[in-house]
């Protein structure tokens, strides 16, 4: 769909809005077409301490995940055009919140969906089922992956939308890890199975400019040791396409069916080469994830040559300015590890260094995602 994209995945949403259930002579006519309002149930229970700390009870994030069209849609497409996967499968829909793929699963015939969700969303979850008719089908626990019984020992679908910014913040995807190394019977699939890790350079004086260098001078006062805790803070935001300096180099490639939690530190190298003569300010990474068991090969990038997700793009910015001319390249490895005191957090290392006609720069520059 777009030229010069770096991936060979077949995208899959918005542009039609499709909902039929491919390839079934007995589509049962569920769809929840009761739009009338319901009144808002307020949650005296809650405090502003108890969002902070879970902040999925929120239904502000759920909704956010939800409009984005490009992840809803594609799993939405993988569910109900690949129904042979799921007819009279056992589903476990890891992190379910509003129970959305659950649905999916449920009127794409699967025998049985276990939607397990850890926040206060799970509550809502078990009342939407039942609003939509699906409470045989759907059993919504409210729990920990971790620390929770299934009532069954084993399912045969693992489904889950655990992709953190820059893929792996939040680490989520050791909770799917987990499940499916224990509930999975054998060969038995995981949606997705497949994410990539993707890195490129951008020009970006402007915001580099204003978010950073900021510091340096501020109403006249030396705030520089602040720049240097900004610049070590990856910046989530969307970058503009004609920004990109250079091609996009994949980093890294996860089959999640077969994976171990530690394949998701690594260190991986790069080679940056400049398509036209410009100023680099920052590198940036991106994701694609892929549903490789689909009929069609399915998928979705996050990248800037895509249409925006609100996992935007993950913008780390250099030291200083690279000058480069077309045909130099800036090579380097970039290191990712989980943070050993909050596994949540993700730690960065870039190495990189540049030898060209105008500017010569080695560095080593390390981050975290907080
Ligand atoms: N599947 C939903 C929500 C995805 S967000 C959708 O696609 O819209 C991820 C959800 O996983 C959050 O609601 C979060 O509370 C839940 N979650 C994260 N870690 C979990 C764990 N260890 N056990 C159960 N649920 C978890």
């Amino acid at each position: 769909m777009n030229g010069g994209k770096p991936t060979k995945i077949r995208f899959e949403y918005g542009d039609d809005e499709e909902e039929a259930i491919a390839a079934t002579g007995s589509c049962s006519n569920l769809d929840n077409e009761d739009s009338s309002m319901s009144e808002p149930v307020a949650d005296d229970d809650k405090t502003s301490a108890d969002y902070y700390f879970d902040s999925y009870s929120h239904f502000g994030n759920l909704q956010e995940m939800l409009k984005d069209v490009v992840r809803t849609k594609t799993y939405q497409n993988v569910i109900y055009r690949n129904t042979f996967l799921f007819k009279d499968k056992i589903v476990l829909d890891v992190g379910a919140g509003t129970g959305i793929l659950s649905l999916f699963c449920a009127k794409a015939g699967a025998k049985h969906v276990y939607a397990v969700e850890c926040s206060q969303m799970a509550d809502m979850a078990k009342e939407i089922v039942e609003a939509n008719g699906y409470s045989n089908v759907i059993t919504v626990l409210k729990g920990k992956i971790e620390e929770l019984d299934l009532p069954v020992p084993q399912v045969d679908i693992i489904i889950s939308e655990w992709m953190g910014y820059f893929l792996l913040y939040e680490n989520m995807l050791n909770t799917v890890l987990y499940a499916r190394d224990k509930w999975l019977v054998n060969n038995g699939i995981v949606l997705p199975d497949n994410a990539s890790l993707y890195l490129t350079a951008i020009e970006d004086a402007e915001y580099k400019e204003d978010k950073i260098e900021f510091w340096n001078n501020v109403y006249g006062f030396d705030m520089s040791c602040i720049r240097k805790q900004s610049i070590m803070e990856p910046l989530v935001d969307t970058v503009d396409q004609n920004q990109i300096v250079t091609n996009c180099q994949l980093l890294k490639t996860m089959d999640i069916s077969k994976m171990t939690s530690g394949d998701a530190s690594f260190t991986a190298p790069f080679k940056l080469v400049a398509e036209r003569d410009d100023y680099i300010h920052a590198l940036v990474a991106y994701f694609d994830v892929a549903f490789t068991v689909c009929h069609k090969l399915t998928g979705f990038s996050t990248g800037p040559r895509s249409r925006n997700t609100h996992w935007k793009q993950t913008v780390l910015y250099l030291e200083e300015v690279l000058t480069v001319r077309e045909g130099e390249f800036i090579t380097g490895s970039m290191t990712v590890a989980q943070n050993k005191k909050n596994p949540r957090d993700v730690d960065i290392t870039l190495k990189y260094s540049l030898n060209g006609q105008r500017c010569a720069v080695s560095r080593t520059q390390h981050y975290k995602m907080r």
